[in-house]
């Protein structure tokens, strides 16, 4: 298995220029590369291999230009076999390989965005508290914590904010942790960021709304300045340096808290969620990309990988929210703004987070009598009377005057008779209280 740890390095003066003219020569070689690539395409031709893009942009060019020369060249190479890449992942999401997963044509880099480079086999070193780069030297780094095995290879990051990391690649083995025999689903929602299935609700830190304010005021003082001047830099990096706290704060929410889960349960199962067809919605995207979902999932399974715990995604489609917990009965779609309702079958009352946080636990493992959540009973049970009696009334009984709304169907869940309400919501629309009332 393999891991990424990641430290932050402190270069000084002289190695930040080297550490940039590096930088600057990756990008040189990537998009020289790509722009080559791109005027083939254009007359007809097929992709040049890496091979031949090698000894084209990097041995050709070193004869020409002799600031080429003056960095490692390991990066260069690596930079190129990420341009490689970068090809393949194209032309197989081209051919439709990995299903739902589109991949965009190779971009060009820029000088204003993340900058990278990557030291592979023998040519960096790690010591006490230095790391050395061929042609940069000995870097002050702090090792947060202990690298697991040798590294196989080390990228050098330079962020928006002008810090700089130092990212190793470690082949790691499984820790497995202590068995709890717990198992938990979990609702992502917005207004709280996870509902848990036994009834826990946990807020996210959100960010991105807190510091909005300021960095629109910041934003607004950085367009006002005039393009390359120092000023503007100062206030491109003030602005930068927000971004970066807001992620970070972000960061390490998510990380606390899909350590603890793994910590605590044996079997974590979560809903997948449209998040890409999500934020295109413009009234919600800030916030959804303010949580964090995706990156949510992605450590929350990593760390299940890692602690020898199971992970489980279940279906989009699965009815979590319309469903009962207790008696499977299906209410139909709810409003966003309906968060409790009363099943018409059982007579629960439900929180619709924890109702659903329920019920993809329930998809995973149907058979687990998961631990019921304090249920309140409606407060008016006469209004459900019909629905409770163990022996189905006839249809005719039930459903005098309101035969379309109400019959009787298989339920899907426990292949019992059941009777399911079919389309509209009714369980929310107080009115069909009273209807039913007339029977009783
Ligand atoms: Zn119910």
């Amino acid at each position: 298995m393999k891991a990424r740890y990641r430290y932050r390095i402190y270069p000084n003066h002289i190695q930040i220029t080297r550490i940039n003219q590096l930088f600057g020569c990756c990008r040189y070689v990537w998009n020289q590369s790509l722009a080559y690539c791109n005027q083939l395409y254009v007359s007809g031709q097929k992709k040049p291999s890496y091979t031949d893009l090698t000894k084209q942009f990097i041995t050709q060019a070193k004869k020409e230009l002799v600031w080429l020369k003056e960095v490692a060249s390991t990066p260069l190479q690596q930079c190129l076999k990420d341009l490689d890449q970068a090809y393949k992942n194209f032309f197989n999401s081209c051919s439709g390989k990995p299903k739902a997963i589109k991949v965009k044509h190779p971009k060009f880099k820029s000088r204003k965005s993340r900058q990278t480079a990557r030291f592979v086999g023998a040519n960096y070193k790690v010591g006490q508290d230095k790391l050395y780069l061929p042609k940069v030297g000995k870097i002050k780094i702090v090792w947060s914590r202990l690298l697991a095995s040798q590294p196989t290879s080390v990228t050098i990051i330079k962020d928006s904010d002008n810090r700089y990391f130092a990212s190793f690649v470690v082949e790691t083995l499984p820790e497995p942790l202590p068995k709890t025999e717990n198992s938990i689903g979990i609702d992502l929602g917005i207004s709280t960021f996870a509902t848990l299935s036994n009834g826990d609700k946990i807020e996210g830190p959100k960010p991105l709304k807190q510091n909005l304010k300021k960095l629109a005021k910041f934003q607004r003082k950085l367009v006002r300045t005039e393009k390359g001047s120092k000023r503007r830099e100062r206030r491109r990096l003030r602005v930068a340096k927000l971004h970066a706290k807001v992620k970070d704060i972000r960061t390490y929410f998510l990380h606390k808290l899909s350590t603890d889960l793994v910590k605590k349960y044996d079997t974590i199962v979560l809903e997948d969620l449209n998040v890409s067809g999500m934020v295109k919605n413009r009234k919600l995207s800030k916030t959804i990309s303010d949580l964090g979902w995706r990156k949510f999932r992605i450590l929350t399974e990593a760390k299940c990988e890692k602690y020898g715990k199971e992970f489980r995604v279940i279906d989009r489609w699965e009815p979590t929210s319309q469903k009962c917990s207790c008696c499977g009965f299906k209410g139909g779609k709810k409003e966003l703004n309906v968060r409790e309702w009363t099943c018409l079958s059982c007579g629960a009352h439900h929180d619709r987070d924890i109702n659903a946080a329920v019920n993809i636990l329930e998809v995973v493992q149907p058979k687990t009598k998961v631990k019921a959540v304090k249920e309140t009973v409606a407060e008016n049970p006469i209004q459900l009377s019909l629905f409770v009696s163990e022996a189905p009334p006839q249809e005719a009984e039930v459903a005098e005057g309101q035969p379309e709304t109400i019959k009787r169907t298989w339920s899907r869940r426990n292949s019992t008779r059941k009777k399911v309400v079919d389309g509209n919501d009714v369980s929310t629309r107080p009115e069909f209280f009273k209807q039913l009332s007339l029977f009783d």
